[in-house]
């Protein structure tokens, strides 16, 4: 099989053909039929995740090179193991990647993105950037009927983890308003479902104006500058006087969250979904004087991606714009990424 793979961090992928993987066990073999690139596999490259303070989450100790990204993944099983349950060859669907170790206290409680050792698909194993991929169980393989391949792949990473942001907000009305930051793929594909899952007017910021643009497009109902000098007015102004009630950080920097926490109302809730990455001090005396409650979100689980393609199925959900490309151009994509050339999301065909 052919799979473009890190041979060295922050180094081009280099396409490399290996055998066709057998499945062992549960595992079942998928032939790609889209792959998104997401950014969080720009980090992956890079080798670390910038935590602050000079501090870095290394990659490199935890991967073996060669490797291949690759966690937003479209395809059909053409090949099951001795044990695989329930899927068949030829099941078309999208592979869950969030996969934990499948036997400790987290997995068996079904909760494995708490897993401290996780398995998953494109950051842990061998991933998307390939015409073939191997799943640890079938179980993770999620039909998604007639949705469009491209968006499809898009789910298992932006789709899903702008799904499980939206569902750790509060119930609010149509009166109140929700700020997500950033319009990047994740915060466009947040603002695409907020109708389903929220009755909160949606209130955009990007340093971007082609961003907003693509947000208002998206459905949100203003979209401002937030990190210009004016920003908090314009937010509270779009908001209609009324601060938002709930933040989403999509990107994840110091002044993104510090805008988020710095814009909701008094007894609001901050969710921070961005791995930007930096660090921030926050006023321990103003957090409980203004009873706000900062959660953190990662990705989302299996049950939210299966939620999330039946509401996808229901067809109130705007796709986020979606380029498709070889995945032949994959270097020339992680750099257009890099420089944020991109709206919406890239998927790439093998
Ligand atoms: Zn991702
Ligand atoms: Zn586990």
């Amino acid at each position: 099989m052919n799979s473009y793979q890190i041979t060295g961090f922050s180094r081009p992928l280099e396409l490399r053909c290996t055998e066709v993987p057998e499945p062992k066990g549960a595992e079942v073999l998928v032939r790609i039929e889209r792959a998104g690139v997401c950014h969080s596999d720009l980090h992956i490259w890079h080798g670390y995740f910038d935590l602050g303070g000079g501090k870095r989450f290394e990659m490199t100790d935890r991967m073996t090179l060669p490797f291949t990204l690759g966690h937003e993944i479209v395809g059909e099983v053409i090949a099951v193991g001795p044990d695989a349950e329930g899927t068949k060859v030829g099941q078309k669907g999208i592979v869950h990647p969030w996969i934990g170790c499948g036997d400790c206290y987290a997995c068996n409680a079904g909760e494995e993105l708490r897993c401290a050792k996780p398995r998953t698909v494109g950051t842990r194993r061998n991933g998307g950037y390939s015409d073939h991929v191997l799943v640890p169980d079938g179980r993770y393989i999620v039909p998604y009927g007639d949705i469009e391949p491209g968006l499809a792949a898009t789910c298992a990473c932006s789709g899903l983890t702008a799904y499980s942001a939206l569902k750790k907000l509060p119930r609010m009305t149509s009166e109140e308003s929700l700020l997500v930051i950033g319009a990047g793929g994740v915060g466009l594909a947040c603002v695409g479902l907020a109708g389903a899952v929220t009755d909160a007017k949606v209130i955009v910021s990007d340093i971007a104006e082609s961003k907003r643009a693509a947000a208002l497009e998206q459905g949100a109902s203003a979209a401002v500058d937030g990190s210009a000098a004016n920003g908090k007015a314009e937010i509270l102004k779009a908001a209609g006087g009324r601060p938002p009630r709930c933040a989403i950080d999509f990107v994840g920097s110091p002044q993104t969250l510090r805008l988020a926490l710095d814009s909701v109302d008094a007894g609001g809730t901050v969710i921070s979904v961005g791995l930007y990455g930096g660090e921030l001090p926050i006023s321990t005396a103003l957090l409980p004087l203004r009873h706000v409650t900062l959660r953190g979100s990662y990705v989302g689980t299996l049950e939210e991606l299966r939620e999330l393609v039946a509401i996808m199925q229901k067809r109130q959900v705007k796709s986020v714009p979606i380029t498709t490309r070889p995945m032949s151009e994959v270097n020339a994509i992680i750099a257009d990424l890099e420089a944020g050339r991109f709206v919406g999301r890239t998927v790439m065909v093998p």
